[in-house]
């Protein structure tokens, strides 16, 4: 017998139906004997919906209220989600995250865990329930309902897979697991039965948005075993684990897309001494979050800087850069939304030089014209023109011939 933590993304419940398949499964799981305990998004694309409704009415959206509006989409899908649950002869109790124990720290919108207190979880369990806890959000430190943010529910489950110290996390989703690519743009993508830590959050950090990158940073640092998989098939999915002494590293696991950002280029900046510092100071006390960075070699005691920011930030970044550029006299400063930045992640690559020479002549084979090139010790990703991105992939895909590799 074991104890589950079982999260249900929004496609998963996204209509009655799905959720009676998902209160079906929950019942088979309870006949086998195993506790369960059940991590519910809001249904669908319910958060979206709200985001626009808010956008409608205020177009400063507090913090404190945003997050009282984005948190009612989960409370919906718990308390449907246990109504089923009743239907099917399961007893379940659906729990907020503030009921749950999710205690946050003050930052709206994007709240941080600073405590999960799980006895009342546990007394359900012990009872007898199926708890059904409302996924991505908590109470803050000062009493008020804080969102964990966008794929926060990867995390609440995660969390709570820690607290009750549960024997796995599963994930299920609209895909049978984690797959070699996006499955949507390259069907011949292969699932892989697993993959380790390191490597996953490279992919999640690359943009794979299957599991929320939180979720996968806490359940590395706190050793939860999390099983990706289907909540449509039901099959054995992925398993991301600690690194196994017995598995040879992969040369490249996956290939991924993030086309969620967009280039900044500030042209003419004189080469001295502390202009990077003071203009990215200036972006980071700002929040804003910058990913690549290039900065190329000076000619006539001048450069060029590029960086890419979340096209949600690009505004402020570019305001940002504008006052930057007449402070120390730059050239100029210009934007480009339309790109797409491709990766390529594997461990195997440690040990095997030569992976960035096929990435780059096999995008060049494709006329795939590179922008920005950046490394870390398990990965590659270069910046591509947004239309090229999804030909990137499958040429990548193709040529470390991922379709034909099991792992
Ligand atoms: P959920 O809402 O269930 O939490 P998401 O919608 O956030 O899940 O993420 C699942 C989606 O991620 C899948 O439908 C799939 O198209 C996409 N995806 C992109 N890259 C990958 C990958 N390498 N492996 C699996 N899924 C991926
Ligand atoms: N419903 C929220 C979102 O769509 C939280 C989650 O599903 O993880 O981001
Ligand atoms: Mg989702």
């Amino acid at each position: 017998m074991a104890l589950l933590v079982q999260k249900f993304g929004g496609t998963s419940v996204a209509d009655p139906e799905r959720i009676a398949e998902v209160a079906s499964h929950v019942a088979r799981c309870r006949h086998r004997g195993d506790d369960v305990v059940l991590v519910v998004s809001a249904m669908g694309k319910e958060t979206d919906e709200l985001l626009r409704l808010a956008g409608e009415v205020s177009d400063s959206r507090p913090g404190r209220e945003m997050d009282m509006l984005i948190t009612a989409g989960e409370r919906k899908a718990i308390s449907l989600m246990s109504m089923a649950l009743h239907g099917v002869g399961v007893r379940a109790e659906s729990y907020t995250g503030s009921q749950a124990g999710f205690v946050t720290d003050v930052n709206h919108s994007n709240a941080k865990i600073v405590d999960v207190r799980a006895g009342r979880i546990r007394t359900a369990l012990d009872d007898g329930y199926v708890p059904v806890v409302a996924g991505a959000q908590g109470v803050s430190v000062d009493n008020n309902v804080t969102f964990l943010g966008r794929g926060g529910s990867d995390t609440t489950a995660v969390a709570l897979a820690k607290a009750l110290d549960a024997d796995a996390c599963e994930l299920y989703t609209d895909v049978s697991g984690v797959f070699t690519t996006d499955p949507r743009v390259v069907p011949s993508a292969r699932r892989m039965n697993r993959i380790t830590f390191d490597e996953m959050l490279e992919m999640t950090a690359a943009g794979c948005p299957k599991p929320a990158m939180r979720s996968v940073e806490y359940a590395h640092r706190h050793h939860v075993p999390l099983h990706v998989r289907s909540a449509f098939t039901w099959e054995p999915g992925t398993w991301v684990t600690e690194e196994d002494a017995n598995m040879e590293a992969a040369l490249i696991r996956a290939v991924v897309s993030d086309d969620s950002q967009a280039k900044i280029t500030v042209a003419g900046v004189p080469d001295r001494p502390g202009i990077a510092g003071g203009l990215f100071r200036r972006l980071a006390e700002a929040d804003v979050n910058v990913d690549l960075i290039v900065q190329n070699v000076s000619t006539n005691g001048v450069t060029d800087i590029s960086f890419t920011v979340p096209h949600e930030q690009l505004p402020l970044a570019m305001e940002i850069c504008e006052s930057e550029r007449s402070a120390t006299g730059a050239a100029g400063v210009t934007s480009d939304h339309d790109i797409a930045k491709v990766s390529v992640v594997g461990a195997g690559m440690k040990s095997n030089p030569g992976v960035a020479a096929v990435m780059f002549e096999t995008l060049a084979d494709n006329a795939i014209n590179i922008e920005m090139i950046s490394t870390s010790a398990i990965r590659i990703s270069c910046i591509v023109s947004g239309d090229d991105s999804d030909r990137a992939v499958e040429v990548l895909h193709s040529v470390y011939e991922l379709s034909e590799t099991t792992f």
